[in-house]
């Protein structure tokens, strides 16, 4: 038998299957995870190539091993086309995640208990903003902002004064779980008097950023990241993008001071997404995720549902269930059985738990790529809210689960069969 030849389905059954019928779940629900969407198969084409093999530590012209001429040319390409979609000074493909992406930032512009000023996870903020799970909480001495907790929106007044009294050497902004457009120039203007850099991590909403449907905070910041797999809809990943009085510090922190060797197989993956992002169809797409999500808001506001904010300006919407004596968790559980997939999440005031919350998070970006749009929207929020306000009821739940199987049918991710 030679191992190099085999195939998957044939020598491996079990893991072939398992792929097969996720594969087949994700045809059958539709998925309003916000931090997720479905990579293009020229993408997924890219990161399963023999590239998944080779070693590459340094950056291009500069690298610890031979044999790298053509993975020079590609992250140049990538790194070209990073800076070039975002307008940044230099930028770094390597991180192999959000979070490791974040940890070089803050490693590139501290010193090990630097101060750093973050948004909160309960107010929507990232774990490796320095929440206290977050090692990042141990590296740094780490402050963290909320938003008001009436009317859930950031606070720049508060903020700037919480700046002025911590002096921070870092301000993070940037959110998981806020639905509002970030006004990052203010941002910059209370790093200025504070005397501190400023960081965006524009994970969620770098899609939009690219699609001029959120304002770019790059002009702003010392640092920006982002995820590459959420509206970016690539396979996962991390930018770092900066101005380049950091790049050198950047590229140092994510090699060698954080990682060995990048993944050139998902960067080849990423530079064929940067060039989906210059395209017009990515564009129109992004305003769709934000129709959508708009219309998703809407829709569910007419049928009586509390909306934190009052509804979206972005991809993604938390639902406040308080009002119908459900929590997040188990909402989250009857949704799945009719099959649709959402997370539990807490909103601001929060008398719940982490594991037993207050809301749920709504996002489009992963139906808007099956093609899904406001019709399909305007049946998800009923169907929302008849599982979330019935919850006793498996009939309904069922009745629910095959109304979205058949409506999954009409509108399939890829056009393949299994
Ligand atoms: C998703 C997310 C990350 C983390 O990304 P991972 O790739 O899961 O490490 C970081 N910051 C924000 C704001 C995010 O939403």
């Amino acid at each position: 038998m030679n191992l190099l030849e085999e195939k998957l389905s044939q020598f491996d059954p079990a893991v072939d299957g398992i792929i097969r019928n996720e594969m087949r779940r994700n045809e059958e629900t539709i998925n309003l995870i916000a931090s997720e969407n479905y990579p293009p198969k020229s993408l997924m084409k890219a990161i399963s190539s023999m590239l998944s093999g080779i070693y590459s530590e340094g950056y291009p012209g500069e690298r610890w091993y031979r044999g790298l001429e053509n993975i020079d040319r590609l992250e140049s390409l990538a790194i070209g086309r990073a800076k070039a979609v975002f307008g940044a000074e230099h930028a770094n493909v390597q991180a192999l995640s959000g979070s490791a992406a974040n940890i070089a930032a803050y490693l590139s512009l501290l010193k090990l208990g630097d101060r750093i000023l973050s948004m909160e996870i309960d107010a929507g903020g990232h774990l490796s903003h320095g929440a206290r799970a977050s090692v990042v909480s141990r590296m740094f001495d780490v402050v963290q902002y909320g938003v008001d907790p009436q009317t859930g929106l950031l606070d720049y007044e508060a903020i700037r004064r919480q700046a002025l009294e911590t002096r921070p050497r870092l301000i993070v902004c940037g959110a998981s779980a806020y639905p509002r457009t970030i006004d990052f120039a203010r941002f910059r203007q209370i790093a200025r008097e504070a005397g501190a850099f400023l960081m965006a991590d524009i994970s969620h909403i770098a899609g939009l950023v690219v699609a001029g449907e959120h304002p770019t905070p790059v002009p702003h910041c010392d640092i920006v990241t982002t995820t590459t797999h959420k509206t970016l809809r690539m396979t996962r990943g991390a930018i770092i993008l900066c101005k380049a009085e950091h790049a050198d510090q950047v590229d140092h922190a994510v090699f060698p001071t954080l990682q060995g060797g990048p993944h050139q197989a998902n960067i080849s993956a990423i530079a064929v997404g940067l060039k989906h992002l210059g395209t017009p169809e990515y564009r129109q797409y992004i305003r769709e995720v934000v129709q959508n999500a708009k219309t998703l808001s809407e829709s569910l506001r007419e049928q009586g549902a509390e909306i934190v904010t009052g509804g979206t300006d972005n991809h993604l919407l938390l639902l406040d269930l308080a009002k119908w004596s459900i929590d997040g968790e188990t909402a989250s559980v009857l949704l799945e059985e009719a099959h649709l997939i959402v997370n539990k999440n807490k909103i601001p005031g929060d008398r719940g738990t982490a594991k037993k919350p207050s809301g749920i998070r709504l996002g489009t970006p992963a139906m808007t790529s099956r093609g899904m749009g406001e019709e399909e929207a305007r049946l998800i929020a009923r169907w929302v809210v008849e599982v979330v306000t019935h919850p006793e009821e498996q009939t309904l739940r069922n009745k629910v689960k095959e109304d979205v199987i058949a409506l999954c049918r009409r509108f399939p991710i890829y056009r393949m069969t299994f």
